[in-house]
Order: structure tokens, then C-alpha cells, then sequence
């Protein structure tokens, strides 16, 4: 336990929360398949970064999870990884239809980033990926909606445009990740991010991930996230 704590110490990272998982120093902790491992190998990545160390544990753990950290430091793969696993874990992957996987980002240029950094860990697995953000027509996009996805990769407003025109439904989301929560809430994405919520089964696992934490997002993490555990590296802004 006392190498745990100074382990923590020596990477900047901070936990609150029950039961927090332990942090991992390598890959292979993580107990991740050779596929996975053969796709964080081919981006060069060798070890995971202090937010991943911790998060994605806690992650994988099932457990909610408030992640802040600054920019650049790796908080995509952080919610990513455990991802893929969450999907590849559920028994009714084959039935059912809508995303598993609910990804929300302030803006266009931040989904398609995430976007394309998802496909390329979901791909082998023959995860469907989709981009619901701007730069596609409303049609094109209920249409590929339609054909089926595991995870969606989307901006508040045309996630809420997607569903209002059933392209697809949300009883198999079990997996939410709000990412850059502060800037979603200086959008004035809020009243979007608890409609989405909303609609959510209360049973899933929800991580929130932003760079400050101003007192609105706290607000709004209590109220939907549950027993998260939170996890800062280096120094927290509000
Ligand atoms: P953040 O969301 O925290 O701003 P990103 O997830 O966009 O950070 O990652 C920043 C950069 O670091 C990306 O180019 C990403 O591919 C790279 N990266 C992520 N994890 C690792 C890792 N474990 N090792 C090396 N590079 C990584
Ligand atoms: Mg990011």
C-alpha cells in the first residue's frame, strides 16, 4: 500500500474515492488481449502515461470516474481501451442494435480526433465506429446510423438531431464518456449533455474527463456520475 501511495506521488497522481483500483506501470499489467496489445504497439506507444496508469484500471474496474488532466496527456486512449473491452465483453454484442459506446466532445475537430483514434483500437475487433458531428449531411449520417454501430463518436447538438430522428436508440449505451466537460459547459452544451443522460440507462458506467473543474461541472458530475472515483495529475484549475 505504501508503494502504491508514493508509486501515485512519484507520477503527480492524486485519487479520492472508495476502493480505488491500484495504478499500472506497464501495458501488460493492464491484461489486455494480443490484439489490443498489437494496436498500442503499432502507434508507438510504449508505456501508458500517469492518466492512463490510473485510469484506465478504475476504467476497466467498472467503476465511474472523473478524469482531469491536461491537455496532451493521453486521456483519449484513457477512456478508449477500457472501452474496447467493455464492448467486447458484452455477451449480446451480436443482437441488439444502437451504440454501446457513447462518446461526447465539445467540438468538430476534438470528435473527429477522437474519432479516428478510436477506429484505429476498434477496427480489429470489427467494432463499428461512428462520427456524429458536423461535415456530414443529416441524411448520410441517419443512414449510416442505421446500419448499425457499437460505439459513436459525437457533439451534443447532432447526437440530440440523431435521435430525435431515430436513427438510432439508446437502450444498449452502458458506456459514457463526456470528454472535455468544461468546454462542453462554456459551449452551453449542458441542458444537451443531461438529455443525452437522460436517456441512459441508470446501470451504466459514466466518465467524465475535462482539464478544470469549474463548480458546474462538479454539479453536474455529482448528479450523474455514481461512487466515482476521481483522478487528478499535476496541478487542477477551476
Ligand atoms: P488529451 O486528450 O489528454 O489532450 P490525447 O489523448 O489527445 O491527449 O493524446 C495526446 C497525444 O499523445 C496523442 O498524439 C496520442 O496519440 C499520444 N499518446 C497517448 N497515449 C500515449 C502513450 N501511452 N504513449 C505515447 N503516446 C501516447
Ligand atoms: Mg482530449
Amino acid at each position: 500500500e505504501e508503494e502504491v501511495i508514493s508509486y501515485r506521488q512519484s507520477l503527480s497522481i492524486n485519487v479520492s474515492g472508495f476502493d480505488v483500483p491500484r495504478p499500472v506501470k506497464t501495458f501488460q499489467d493492464l491484461g489486455f488481449d494480443g490484439m489490443l496489445m498489437g494496436t498500442i504497439a503499432k502507434q508507438g506507444y510504449e508505456n501508458p502515461t500517469p492518466i492512463q496508469c490510473q485510469a484506465v484500471p478504475i476504467a476497466l474496474s467498472g467503476r465511474d470516474l472523473i478524469g482531469i488532466a491536461k491537455t496532451g496527456s493521453g486521456k483519449t486512449a484513457a477512456f478508449v481501451l477500457p472501452m474496447i473491452v467493455h464492448i467486447m465483453d458484452q455477451a449480446e454484442l451480436a443482437k441488439g442494435e444502437g451504440p454501446i459506446g457513447i462518446i461526447c466532445s465539445p467540438t468538430r475537430e476534438l470528435a473527429q480526433q477522437i474519432f479516428n483514434e478510436t477506429k484505429k483500437f476498434a477496427k480489429a475487433y470489427g467494432i463499428r465506429v461512428s462520427g456524429v458531428y458536423g461535415g456530414m449531411s443529416k441524411f448520410e449520417q441517419f443512414k449510416e446510423l442505421k446500419a448499425g454501430c457499437e460505439i459513436v463518436v459525437a457533439t451534443p447538438g447532432r447526437l440530440i438531431d440523431m435521435i430525435k430522428m431515430k436513427a438510432f436508440t439508446m437502450f444498449r449505451g452502458t458506456y459514457l464518456v463526456l470528454d472535455e466537460a468544461d468546454r462542453m459547459f462554456d459551449l452551453g452544451f449542458e441542458p444537451q449533455i443531461r438529455s443525452i443522460v437522460g436517456q441512459l440507462r441508470p446501470d451504466r458506467q459514466t466518465l467524465l474527463f475535462s482539464a478544470t473543474m469549474p463548480r458546474r461541472v462538479e454539479r453536474l458530475a455529482r448528479e450523474i456520475l455514481s461512487d466515482p472515483i476521481r483522478v487528478t495529475v499535476g496541478e487542477v484549475g477551476r
